[in-house]
């Protein structure tokens, strides 16, 4: 999509900090960390949010679970623990309008109930 802010960072029209990418995901740092470890993980594809993943998307559903995998390995949370949080629409606190995963990490978070 034209103007989607992550789809530009798909394209290198943006900077950002990669830490893993196949042909249907990526993962960079977020600009703005809310903890020592804290990486979106976006399907390369323009989609709004979760909600518009369904059955025909088994391949890039399984390389979203497996970039989830891969990067708390990277980030080193997979031993410590770690969050995936994706937000759904504005209520929800969502601001990008392209489907990503949260993974926090690297410190004790609080406990998140809405
Ligand atoms: O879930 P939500 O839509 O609020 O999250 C968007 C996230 O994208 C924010 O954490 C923001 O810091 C991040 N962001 C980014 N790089 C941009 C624009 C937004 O990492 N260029």
């Amino acid at each position: 999509m034209e103007s989607c802010v992550f789809c530009k960072i798909v394209r290198r029209e943006l900077p950002s900090t990669i830490l893993y990418e196949n042909e249907h995901v990526m993962a960079f740092e977020d600009i703005a960390k809310m903890a020592p470890t804290h990486v979106l993980i976006i399907p390369k594809t323009h989609l709004q949010s979760v909600v518009e993943l369904d059955s025909a998307d088994g391949t890039l559903l399984t390389a979203l679970q497996e970039a989830v995998v891969a990067v708390a390995k990277i980030t080193g949370v997979y031993e410590t623990g770690f969050r995936v949080i994706t937000n759904v629409g504005e209520e929800a606190g969502q601001t990008v309008f392209h489907l990503h995963y949260h993974i926090l990490g690297g410190r004790k978070l609080e406990v998140l109930l809405g």
